[in-house]
């Protein structure tokens, strides 16, 4: 991965949005258990960061995905994953499949508004019933003249409470489960649509969290990105961005944290010496960089291949498998070092600890990324037929 000028200038406008416009304010934030997400993503509408690899004719940048990976890296600057979260739904979730299927008239409509900043957007897959099996999705939409008619309800949609529309998956035929699903975008304010109440969360707690109901909400046929029955398919695409996204965001995040800990164990003395001095813990700290290290080169690797136009379905999967254990591995490693610090509820390795342990669960567990890595590998037994 070779770095222009261009990708350091876009960092150091992120590096500079983060401290002016969300540092600052995270701690409020977090004991709100909300953020202001108009306001937040206005501005970084502003700056373009919500459009980075989106086309120039929808005011995106319409650079590549290596931009697009920058503005995420230096977003794990911020203390606390729940922003950068909210962000990154926008930029590499909700919008991607829009930008490469949705037709002229539904990206002026719906596109321009998300890169500018003027709306607020959620990706609404998961159901209460299991989020893990995409394929098993049982919300409806039925045609009915040029309306669908969506009935059903979604579960752990990120940004949901602040949301304008919804890019949302839903099942529009009987057929086979990958060819009857259909990606349709639902503006939240159509009679029908439901959202609440917020979920009370371990972590990511400045970010909302709601299920979402439908009860025969109409929407336009025309609002459907791409044809029918590829929604599923889509998804699938769509949810390579989302995965690298969770691997890029973990990196400076973990960065930050053994930085601070570091910076502590120099501080803090026992038995006559800093605790920087116990070969356990330097040598550990010495580790766990290295593995960040190795991460950053996997993710760069499967973003360099992406921009070449590759499927990268595979090292997305095994970089978001790589980055939920690690971050894990990081946190609970740091937080030890802070003693009874670290176990109190605004230490940075604490909220680290908490708001980490999503990346193994959201977007795909880690055992969907295994089977995912080991579908791809040749090595996944086929099921047996009933
Ligand atoms: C804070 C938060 C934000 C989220 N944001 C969004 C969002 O914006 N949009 C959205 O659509 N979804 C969102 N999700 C949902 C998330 O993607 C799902 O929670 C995730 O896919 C897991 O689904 P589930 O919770 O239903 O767990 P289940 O599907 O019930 O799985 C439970 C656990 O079982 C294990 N497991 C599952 N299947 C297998 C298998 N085949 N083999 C081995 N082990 C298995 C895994 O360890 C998994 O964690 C969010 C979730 C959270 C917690």
């Amino acid at each position: 991965m070779r770095f222009t000028e261009e990708h350091e200038q876009l960092r150091r406008t992120v590096r500079d949005f983060v401290e002016k416009e969300l540092n600052p304010h995270i701690d409020e934030w977090e004991r709100e258990g909300a953020f202001p997400a108009h306001e937040v993503f206005k501005k970084a509408g502003r700056l373009g960061l919500l459009g980075v690899n989106k086309p120039e004719a929808y005011g995106g940048m319409g650079l590549d995905y290596s931009y697009q990976m920058c503005v995420t890296e230096e977003l794990g600057n911020c203390r606390c994953g729940a922003i950068p979260m909210a962000l990154g739904v926008q930029m590499d979730m909700s919008t991607p499949a829009l930008a490469r299927w949705g037709t002229d008239d539904l990206k002026r409509e719906f596109l321009a508004p998300a890169i500018a900043g003027d709306v607020v957007t959620s990706i609404v897959v998961s159901e209460a019933s299991g989020g893990s099996d995409v394929a098993a999705i049982k919300t409806t939409a039925r045609k009915d003249g040029a309306d669908y008619v969506i009935n059903g309800s979604k579960m752990w949609i990120t940004n949901a409470a602040q949301a304008d529309w919804l890019c949302t998956l839903v099942t529009t035929s009987d057929g086979a489960a990958h060819a009857n699903k259909t990606l349709v975008i639902i503006p939240t304010k159509l009679k029908g649509v439901e959202i609440g109440p917020k979920i009370d969360k371990l972590g990511m707690r400045a970010s909302d969290t709601c299920p979402i109901f439908f009860d025969g909400v109409r929407v336009p046929q025309r609002h459907r990105i791409g044809e029918e029955g590829m929604g599923f398919m889509m998804q699938m695409v769509q949810f390579q961005e989302e995965r690298l996204c969770g691997a890029i965001g973990a990196l400076r995040g973990m960065d930050r944290l053994i930085e601070v800990t570091t910076q502590y164990c120099r501080e803090r003395e026992t038995f006559g010496q800093p605790l920087i001095a116990n070969q356990v813990i330097h040598f550990r700290l010495a580790e766990l960089k290295t593995e960040v290290e190795a991460l950053r080169s996997l993710v760069y690797r499967a973003v360099e291949e992406y921009v070449g136009g590759a499927d990268v379905t595979l090292l997305a999967s095994m970089a978001k498998l790589k980055a939920g254990r690690l971050t894990r591995e990081v946190s609970d490693s740091c937080l030890q070092y802070w003693g009874g610090m670290g176990f109190t509820w605004d230490n940075p390795a604490s909220r680290a600890y908490r708001d980490n342990r999503l990346l193994s669960i959201g977007g795909g567990a880690d055992e969907i990324m295994l089977g995912i890595i080991c579908k791809l590998l040749g090595t996944l037994p086929g099921r047996k037929k009933k």
